[in-house]
């Protein structure tokens, strides 16, 4: 089975979330569960998760079906103590949000050495941190997004998100969403038959597709190798409309929330539309 949707809007509570995703005929979505360029907001409300369980029961969507992104102001890798511990703590609360939502992923970008430490310590600075939201959760799997590697990102090689999971203690609570605007940016060629396949075996004897828990269907404003993170919409970048119809065809892509994250919003509804067809 494949679930699709987009990141869809949660302004004005979570609940909202599900009813906008509903809206555009998708079987997936992703939200932020808290305003994702604040370090601090309100608690969920007792009303609001009750009407967000309630909404994802009556529109059919099952925890395996969504998956929340945190904020963009985390860094779990950053190399100063107060960046990190503030980051550490607003990931901790961003875990215990999809808790409360009875989620069972959270999908983020893993960090950024901000060129002060070398990428080893920063990669294993990260893993420190998902071992510390992990010991103090349940039931919530980290997602590691691979990033196109721009400034001092990690996780552009899938050796580096490998090194991440290696150094997380709980194997079965880490995960990996693969965005595929990211990783033709970050080097890796998505768009030819041979590239497709080369990159997706690449994937699977590096990290393995038992880790896959998302993807993100973006295409690409910026080619192959760019290093540059510029979302565009399906068909209209340099990705081309192929790739995403090997993704709707290949059952490795099943079961899990496949997520537009494309600029235009006012056509989700259509690339979605046209996913389903492929
Ligand atoms: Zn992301
Ligand atoms: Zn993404």
């Amino acid at each position: 089975m494949k679930y699709i949707g987009a990141h869809v809007s949660a302004s004005g509570g979570v609940e909202n979330a599900p009813v906008n995703a509903h809206s555009i005929g998708a079987t997936a979505f992703a939200l932020f569960t808290k305003n994702q360029r604040q370090w601090k907001s309100a608690p969920l409300t007792k009303d609001s998760i009750a009407k967000f369980k309630k909404s994802c029961e009556q529109y059919g969507y099952a925890p395996s079906q969504i998956l929340p992104h945190d904020s963009y102001l985390i860094n779990l890798g950053h190399p100063e103590k107060e960046g990190l511990d503030k980051s550490r703590e607003a990931f901790l609360d961003e875990m215990q949000r999809c808790e409360q939502l009875g989620l069972d992923r959270l999908n983020f970008h893993p960090g950024s050495s901000l060129g002060k430490i070398s990428d080893e310590a920063c990669l294993r600075l990260i893993a420190e941190s998902i071992n510390i939201a992990l010991d103090k959760t349940t039931g919530v799997i980290a997602v590691i997004e691979n990033t196109s590697g721009q400034g001092s990102n990690l996780g552009y090689k899938f050796e580096q998100i490998k090194m991440i999971i290696d150094h997380v203690d709980d194997k079965s609570r880490v995960g990996v969403c693969l965005d595929t605007c990211h990783t033709y940016t970050a080097g890796y060629d998505l768009k030819t038959e041979k590239g497709f396949a080369d990159t997706f075996a690449r994937f699977d004897s590096i990290i393995g597709f038992n880790y896959l828990r998302g993807m993100h269907i973006n295409d690409s404003k910026k080619e192959l190798g760019t290093r540059v993170d510029r979302h565009d919409s399906l068909g209209k970048g340099f990705l081309g409309i192929e790739i995403f119809k090997r993704i709707m065809q290949d059952p490795r892509f099943d079961n899990i929330p496949l997520i537009l994250e494309t600029p235009d919003e006012s056509i989700w509804a259509q690339e979605i539309k046209m996913l389903k067809s492929f």
